[in-house]
């Protein structure tokens, strides 16, 4: 099944989530900071990256990116640190729709278990605005692939 065919089928479904969920992020830093894991820039997102950062394209891709899949992967510092996380995001304006989607990704939906689990590790999950099922599925809509590039990447190992 196609990723489109695969989303469609998701939107029609009924969830735990139908009424919405709160989130609202703390700037805690947990998700940008742990274990280590892809943070993924699509071929879109560089150019605005580098250029909130007032460096080249080049310089950028060679200093702050490493190949994965069909574009890029943020580098991580000591402990899975993102590199632009000091305190803060030191790119929050033009941060990856990865980050920008976080938590509402497919695999930490897919159950009330998950996103239980995932409460535990992200402080913003049960405060702030209320965002719609529809809200949440276009986040979800929007990083599947990415979930989809890691899971192709991890089976190729
Ligand atoms: S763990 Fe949650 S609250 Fe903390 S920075 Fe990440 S999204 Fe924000």
């Amino acid at each position: 099944m196609s990723e489109e065919k695969i989303l469609k089928v998701l939107k029609d479904r009924s969830y735990f989530f139908d009424k919405g969920l709160c989130f609202e992020c703390q700037r805690c830093g947990k998700c940008c900071t742990g274990e280590p894991g892809i943070i993924y820039v699509t071929p879109g997102e560089i150019e605005p990256i580098a250029k909130f950062l007032d460096i080249s394209v080049d310089v950028f891709v060679e200093r702050c990116l490493y190949p994965f899949q069909d574009s890029y992967s943020i580098r991580e510092a000591e402990e899975g640190r993102c590199i632009f996380y000091e305190n803060g995001c030191a790119i929050y304006p033009v941060r990856p729709m990865q980050c920008r989607s976080y938590p509402f990704w497919f695999q930490n939906l897919r159950s009330e278990n998950m996103w239980r689990a995932v409460k535990k590790q992200c402080p913003g999950i049960g405060r702030g605005r209320r965002y719609s099922k529809e809200e949440i599925l276009y986040f979800v809509g929007s990083s599947f692939h990415i979930f989809l590039k890691a899971l192709q990447e991890s089976s190729e190992k």
